[in-house]
């Protein structure tokens, strides 16, 4: 049975990602979920952070290592000894961008196959930008992600919260000298 690579941001890790490891771990022998470390995306979390958060997420699966990444997920799989890469695919939008990634690949190591499973209803809707953006506006994301995850994002703003009202009180001080 064959070993696969799930890559992504996973900026944060939600059900719908998890619902796709779950799903693939039944499908290979082996897989390892793959945290890519600077995408060309406004981040939230570190890539250790992402990693950590990925690695509570899995505890169940026995199956699933968790690893972080640079450089072209090609290469990253042929370390890992892999010959599929997985993805999840939820809207047209996403066919787009991952048939284009898939061919990439394939030209760049022909040996190495993308397997897509398609989104569980459920989490159709999901992905870790509307995770944040909910929490951001102040709305309850419990059924988009696990509590340990939740705990992390409102840690993150309220840290935010705290450096902007520093910033703002820096630049009031400066502003109008007493
Ligand atoms: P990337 O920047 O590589 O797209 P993401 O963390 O956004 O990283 O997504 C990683 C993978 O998980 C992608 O294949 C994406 O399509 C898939 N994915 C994201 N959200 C969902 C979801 N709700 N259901 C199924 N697959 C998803």
């Amino acid at each position: 049975m064959p070993i696969a690579i799930y890559p992504g941001t996973f900026d944060p890790v939600h059900y719908g990602h998890i619902d796709i490891a779950t799903r693939a771990a039944r499908i290979f022998e082996r897989l390892i979920v793959a945290v890519y470390d600077r995408p060309l995306k406004n981040l939230l979390f570190s890539p250790q952070e992402r990693v950590a958060l990925m690695s509570e997420a899995m505890t169940d699966l026995p199956n699933v290592r968790v690893m972080g990444y640079s450089g072209l997920t090609v290469n990253f799989a042929r370390q890992q000894a892999a010959q599929v890469i997985v993805r999840g695919l939820r809207v047209t939008y996403d066919f787009e961008l991952e048939y284009q990634m898939a061919l990439t690949n394939k030209k760049l190591a022909p040996d190495l196959e993308t397997v897509c499973l398609v989104t569980s209803l459920e989490y159709a809707f999901l992905s870790s930008s509307i995770v944040k953006e909910v929490a951001l506006a102040g709305g309850c994301i419990q059924a988009m992600a696990p509590p340990h995850v939740i705990v992390a994002i409102q840690e993150k703003l309220k840290k935010g919260a705290r450096d902007s009202e520093a910033a703002q009180t820096r630049l009031t001080s400066r502003d109008w000298p007493t």
